[in-house]
């Protein structure tokens, strides 16, 4: 069992946002690593709660993290320019709040936040 921090995140696949993603968990949440789950789109996924295979995948992996590395906090990402997730930045918003609450409804111990990336691929968390 690693004793180094871990957090972990739901990202899209997209390449933009990985990078600004775990520097963000590192230098907010000062983790030394960040988990990182990948779906084109996850905060639009977690928020409708209609694809019930990518759902338990995503739990599944969830589960690994938090349990195996002791992740202390989930964060559930969206982003400008989505491919997966192409729609306005108001209702990604929307949809990363209710995303954390579909996670928050899985009953892990742990924090969990959303994250918005805008188009100067700043991370800001959303409230
Ligand atoms: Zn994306």
């Amino acid at each position: 069992m690693s004793s180094k921090k871990f957090a972990t995140a739901i990202n899209c696949m997209d390449g933009r946002v990985q990078i600004p993603i775990i520097e963000w968990l590192k230098n907010k949440y000062g983790v030394d690593y960040a988990d990182v789950i990948t779906e084109p789109g996850p905060n639009k996924i977690l928020a409708e709660g209609k694809n019930q295979p990518v759902l338990a995948s995503i739990k599944k992996r969830l589960e690994i993290s938090v349990n195996k590395h002791n992740s202390g906090l989930i964060a559930v990402v969206g982003h400008y320019d989505c491919a997966g997730n192409p729609t306005e930045e108001k209702t990604q918003l929307k949809q990363i709040r209710s995303a954390v609450k579909t996670v928050k409804s899985w009953g892990f111990k742990v924090q969990a936040i959303g994250l918005w990336v805008d188009d100067n691929w700043k991370v800001c968390e959303v409230k």
